[in-house]
């Protein structure tokens, strides 16, 4: 994957619906539906996408967590509940139930949106379920900028502790 993102993000502070449309499209006419299946976004381009916009929601702002720090905090800790895979309410902590880490197509892929990392940004689970299938300007909002933060969705501890575990 090239990584254009730095650049575009920085020309691009305050992104207008219309120039997201015209430079994620992949097809000029808006509306048009992508063909064939959409990809998976491979982990790798997932992790890039969280560490690229400091993992905090595009979308409110909230900081995120990890899911495979949480998952791994499970494992140490069961009783503590720390991640259930569908968030389910009573299963899982609080405080992380709505706040772990997803990636967002911007421009919907059933909706035109190309498969790049300038079409993807971090969602909180919470954002991700509400923006479902919402298209940008009718429902759903423009990304915020990126926030300057060291927060890290325990990525660095979840390093640490999964390099001890045999
Ligand atoms: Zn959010």
């Amino acid at each position: 994957m090239k990584l254009k993102w730095k650049a575009y993000y920085k020309r691009n502070h305050k992104i207008s619906i219309r120039y997201l449309k015209k430079k994620l499209l992949n097809v000029k006419k808006s509306g048009m539906k992508n063909k064939g299946t959409r990809k998976n976004i491979p982990k790798k381009d997932q992790l890039l996408i969280w560490k690229r916009d400091n993992w905090h929601c595009r979308y409110c702002h909230k900081p995120v967590f990890y899911s495979i720090a949480l998952k791994l905090f499970n494992k140490i800790n069961p009783k503590h509940e720390y991640f259930h895979p569908n968030g389910k309410a009573g299963e899982m902590l609080q405080l992380f139930q709505w706040s772990w880490a997803t990636v967002d197509h911007i421009v919907a892929f059933s909706h035109g949106g190309k498969d790049c990392i300038e079409n993807y940004a971090t969602a909180c689970w919470e954002c991700n379920l509400k923006y479902n299938d919402t298209e940008i300007g009718k429902g759903k909002p423009v990304p915020k900028g990126i926030v300057q933060s060291n927060w890290d969705g325990f990525y660095g501890i979840y390093k640490i502790l999964g390099e001890k575990r045999p």
